[in-house]
């Protein structure tokens, strides 16, 4: 038998689930608009994939994974084992139906359509941070820096023409540069680097779990609860759950966001939702002793490796790994971002370097998921922001906010619509007690 509403909790209340970025930054836009919060994560705030991305603030990045062209590159995913981008063969039955939704993806019209919702979520990011950092205590976080995207030549730069051309047509500034200014701008890098670009409208994070942690604190101290449990499943009524199933026992709820990062399919599909949620595995090799300084973000583009100066060292992060949530971290992939490091910044050392692996949630088509459930209204998604997920949090946060406040939102959430993925309203399965 369904459950009877829940009248345990004040009606205005919100539990989000998972306590990475976005979670904790949509508790803290939800906490700032008065509402009671419950925040749930099986961990403590910002030990996902939160815990050790590159940093990067990147608004201008409005290019989508799949771009044109895509299908060419599938068979070196595949046998490469160290590539930027391999899917594991083990495990293929289940991400190829992922894959074949990726490239279909990479058509042109789809692409602008992308790219244009990108540009849109992603313009306030810097300014948001910047708000919400200084808010919290901890405004020295954020850098506005630039970034730097580097090519050994005019033949490597040449083949991602088509992802800047698309971000100068969304008005990013793009300042194409050669061994000069690369010099001048950083002079650590090494030779083999020739050209790129500089994108002087790029920030960055000096340690983005310090950051999460910052957001977090904030938001207890003004009143918001923190709970250590896992959430495995929902007792649902009529219009929604009325329970979450945890590690610790049954919970009332009223409006639950998931932002579960790449677990939350598992969540949304106990409510009757299918999404593609894959997880894009990507490491990091931390050098708390360098032996080089960056000033900014500089990536090795042929390597789609990023070097990060940060907190505690500089941060080499990067690589695409398409296998299971499951498979165990294949850390030869965080050596290989040494290789790619020194051949980047030659100067490098790798004394003490410590080896980390995240899960990035990833959807087809490089867009997150934000919006209510069409089944179940009083839940709000928020995941799948894959690639830019440290960029998109805080203004996800702001717009659940909108959501839940029945404010109209900043952005217009169409393009993020769980909808997308042939979701329609449909009775909520029930689960017995
Ligand atoms: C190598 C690498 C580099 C990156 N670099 C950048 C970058 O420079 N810039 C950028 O914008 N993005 C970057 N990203 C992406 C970014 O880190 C992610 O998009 C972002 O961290 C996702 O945040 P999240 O809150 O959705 O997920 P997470 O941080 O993974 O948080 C999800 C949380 O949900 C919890 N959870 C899940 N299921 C349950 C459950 N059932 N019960 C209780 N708790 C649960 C987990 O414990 C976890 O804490 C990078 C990622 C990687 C891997």
């Amino acid at each position: 038998m369904a459950n009877p509403p829940n009248a345990a909790l004040p009606p205005d209340h919100v539990t989000v689930i998972g306590a990475g970025v976005v979670g904790v930054a949509t508790a803290f836009a939800l906490r700032r608009e008065g509402l009671p919060v419950t925040l749930v994560d099986r961990d403590a705030p910002g030990m996902g994939c939160s815990y050790g991305n590159a940093g990067a603030v990147s608004p201008g990045s409005v290019a989508p994974i799949a771009m044109p062209g895509v299908l060419a590159q599938v068979p070196k995913y595949l046998v490469d084992r160290f590539s930027p981008v391999h899917v594991r063969l083990e495990g293929l039955h289940r991400t190829a139906p992922w894959l074949v939704r990726f490239v279909m993806s990479a058509r042109p019209s789809r692409v602008e359509q992308i790219s244009r919702a990108l540009a849109q979520l992603q313009a306030p990011a810097l300014e948001r941070y910047r708000a919400v950092l200084k808010d919290v205590g901890a405004p020295e976080l954020l850098q506005l820096t630039g970034q730097l995207h580097l090519y050994p030549d005019a033949a490597a730069f040449a083949k991602d023409a088509g992802v800047w051309r698309l971000r100068r047509a969304r008005g990013v500034a793009v300042e194409d540069i050669g061994r000069r200014e690369i010099r001048q701008l950083e002079p650590a890098v090494g030779e083999r680097y020739g050209c790129g670009v500089y994108l002087p409208n790029e920030g960055m994070i000096r340690n983005p779990h310090r950051a999460v942690e910052a957001i977090a604190a904030a938001y207890a101290g003004s009143g918001g609860e923190i709970l250590r449990c896992e959430v495995r499943g929902f007792e649902n009524g009529a219009e929604g759950p009325t329970h979450l199933v945890t590690s610790d026992g049954r919970r009332p709820v009223r409006r639950v966001v998931i932002a579960a990062g790449a677990w939350s399919h598992r969540l949304v599909a106990q409510l009757g939702c299918r999404v593609p949620l894959q997880t894009q595995r990507g490491y990091h090799l931390m050098l708390p002793t360098p032996g080089v300084e960056i000033r900014r973000p500089v990536v090795a583009a042929d390597a789609k490796c990023f070097a990060t100066p940060m907190e505690g060292g500089l941060r080499l992060a990067g690589t695409v790994e398409i296998a299971s949530l499951e498979a165990a971290p294949d850390f030869r992939r965080a050596r290989a971002l040494y290789h790619h490091g020194r051949r980047l910044l030659p100067g490098l050392s790798d004394a003490d370097a410590r080896e980390w692996m995240g899960h990035r949630p990833c959807l087809p088509d490089s867009l997150p998921v934000i919006g209510p459930l069409p089944n179940a209204p009083s839940v709000i998604a928020a995941f799948g922001h894959g690639h830019l997920g440290l960029t998109g949090a805080v203004v996800t946060g702001d717009l659940v906010a909108d959501i839940l406040c029945l404010r109209p939102p900043s952005v217009d959430l169409a393009p993020f619509s769980i909808r997308r993925f042939g979701n329609r309203p449909s009775p909520l399965p029930v689960r017995g007690n």
